[in-house]
């Protein structure tokens, strides 16, 4: 299951720590930071694999196939739904997602990661640990989610 850390190293290395926060939970630790950014370095090399494997095939696939011909007149398809437009939200998505593995990273170089881009307050740990790149809070994702 989870990872065992020795407990040992606890030099307090912190340079001139900020303030915290009344009810700052667990800060994030250079070593924290340095395991989430392989995290997610390795997502975004997988993430871009994959997004350049439905690229390849959505450049090679037929053009004939759907696509064009006569009028589409048939009744209001609905049920056109289908793999290619599946594909591209799921282009999209990888997209999305990538874009936010880099801004991740990037938020780790300059020292702003782990903060909500909300509220400005330190994201829950537990959170990070399940979404990496998330930029929001706890309290503001869900507040986003809600509207709309
Ligand atoms: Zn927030």
């Amino acid at each position: 299951m989870a990872t065992k850390k020795p407990q040992s190293a606890r030099t307090s290395h912190s340079r001139s720590a900020s303030r915290t926060g009344p009810g700052a939970g667990k800060r994030i630790t250079a070593r924290d930071l340095k395991s989430f950014r392989r995290r997610l370095e390795d997502e975004l090399t997988v993430l871009t694999g994959r997004r350049a494997g439905l690229e390849a095939a959505s450049a090679t696939s037929p053009e004939g196939a759907g696509a064009g011909g006569y009028g589409e007149e048939a009744s209001d398809a609905g049920s056109f739904t289908s793999e290619r437009e599946r594909d591209l939200s799921l282009a999209g998505n990888l997209r999305d997602l990538i874009e936010k593995i880099q801004g991740a990273l990037g938020r780790i170089d300059d020292g702003s990661y782990g903060r909500c881009e909300v509220c400005g307050q330190p994201i829950e740990a537990e959170r990070l640990d399940a979404l990496p790149y998330t930029t929001l809070c706890l309290a503001d994702a869900r507040r986003r989610a809600r509207v709309r």
